[in-house]
């Protein structure tokens, strides 16, 4: 499936939205602990678009960000998000030309869907994935071509 050519994404309020040009990788669902406290979701869908497609129309200055204590290694989990209504706002990943992108704030159709399921060891007891997509317990393997995997610094 290949993308649209620009994908357009806003938040809650609408203080702030954004344009992705460029392909963007298929979707990954997050069970990790830290990505259902930043979503309140029983899981978080997690995308990347290369950084350099990633356009603020406007509102850029409305986003906040969160950085999380290191677990154990580099990088940090990081969360950037509209500090009025608090929808999560695509960001460039540190070391990477990509920009992780939560899909549910896209206003278009990415041309995308999920593909598998990442830190399944610590999915809610009551959100346990019924698809028939890959399960990962920890961080699934990076795919070739897609830089780090969406979710890289999860968990
Ligand atoms: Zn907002």
């Amino acid at each position: 499936m290949t993308s649209p050519q620009i994908v357009r994404g806003s938040c809650l309020c609408g203080a702030v939205a954004f344009e992705l040009e460029g392909d963007l990788t298929p979707i990954q669902l997050c069970h990790a602990e830290r990505c259902r406290k930043a979503t309140g979701a029983a899981m978080a869908p997690e995308m990347l678009a290369p950084a350099a497609g990633l356009r603020f129309v406007r509102g850029e200055d409305q986003i906040t960000r969160y950085e999380a204590p290191l677990l154990d290694t580099p990088p940090a989990y990081r969360r950037a998000f509209c500090r009025n209504c608090g929808s999560p706002m695509p960001q460039p990943i540190e070391g990477t030309p990509f920009a992780g992108v939560s899909p549910g704030v896209l206003d278009d159709d990415p041309g995308t869907r999920p593909f598998r399921h990442a830190f399944c060891a610590q999915s809610a007891p009551w959100a346990t994935p019924t698809d028939e997509l890959p399960r990962f317990d920890g961080r699934p393997p990076r795919p070739r071509n897609m830089g780090p995997g969406p979710g890289e610094a999860s968990g």
